[in-house]
């Protein structure tokens, strides 16, 4: 494969840092955005290159559109080219509030990093593909979104996110069909219960939930790691699903069976 570039939002840490380092497996090229941990990010930088790849640590915060315009413009200047987008970047409710108490500040901020970022960011992007002639092998670009199995579980003391979620999902369906017709497929990654930060606060609950209770919630009884989704970001950089755009990979231990 020829050396591809990619910008993975929110890389410095969790499932984006996993990304990076499974694209890196692939001598894949990466600017690692992060949007205030430099030091994670520079971590991040170390373990791309000793996994075969390279790249640079990118600061910018996906909820402010002139860090997305110069998240692009600085990719580009050092690359010269964006093979792949992951919008990965997203943050989880500060406080878990019951429905009918949740705030507007949260939902405020979750809409802003977690469903505008990436839209007006996959906007930018698809832009740069555009105009960008394929490479060698024929490939444009690829645009990967990772959502979350809040796209259709209802969770009441986190219901932005849940929402903006479910937005991120028929963004990948829009996006998918506008730009399928430049060559240009686009996937929707929705991730189960990962081991990351995020995770971290609510660990003893899910402890419970996966390893301990029969049965657990998800068939494969393990904690996802960054890992699993990196694995997954990396065979769509690979290309190995070119008829399918808009399609959703469930990489979550079997948590969305319906089981009886
Ligand atoms: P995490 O460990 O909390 O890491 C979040 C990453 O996003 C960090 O690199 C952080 O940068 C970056 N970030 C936060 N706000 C940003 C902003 N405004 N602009 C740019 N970067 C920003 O989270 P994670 O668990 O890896 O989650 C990554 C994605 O997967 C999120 O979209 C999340 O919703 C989704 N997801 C997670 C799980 C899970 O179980 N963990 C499950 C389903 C979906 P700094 O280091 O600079 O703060």
């Amino acid at each position: 494969m020829a050396t591809k570039t990619a910008l993975v939002t929110g890389s410095s840490r969790g499932i984006g840092r996993g990304t990076a380092v499974e694209l890196a497996r692939a001598g894949t090229r990466i600017a690692i955005n992060y949007a205030g941990n430099a030091e994670a990010a520079n971590e991040t930088l170390a373990l791309v290159r000793a996994a075969g790849g390279d790249g640079f640590t990118l600061q910018g915060d996906v909820a402010v559109a002139a860090d997305r315009e110069r998240l692009v413009a600085e990719t580009v200047a050092r690359f010269g080219r964006i093979d792949l987008l992951v919008n990965n970047a997203g943050v989880a409710p500060k406080v878990r509030a019951d429905l009918l108490d949740a705030g507007e500040e949260s939902f405020d901020r979750l809409f802003a990093i977690n469903l505008k970022g990436p839209f007006f960011l996959s906007q930018l992007a698809a832009k740069q593909m555009l105009r960008q002639e394929p490479d060698a092998e024929g490939f444009r670009g690829r645009i990967v979104n990772i959502t979350s199995i809040s796209v259709y579980t209802a969770s009441v003391n986190r219901g932005d996110y849940c929402m903006v979620k479910a937005g991120l999902a028929m963004m990948t369906k829009l996006f998918a069909d506008r730009l399928a017709r430049d060559g240009i497929n686009v996937y929707e990654i929705r991730p189960g219960v990962i081991a990351t930060d995020m995770t971290g606060a609510v660990k003893e609950k899910y402890d419970k939930l996966i390893l301990q209770d029969q049965p657990g919630i998800t068939p494969i009884r393990r904690w996802g790691q960054p890992s699993d989704i990196g694995r997954a970001v990396r065979a769509i950089l690979e290309d190995r699903f070119p008829f399918s755009t808009g399609a959703v990979f469930d990489v979550d231990g079997g948590f969305h069976l319906h089981r009886l």
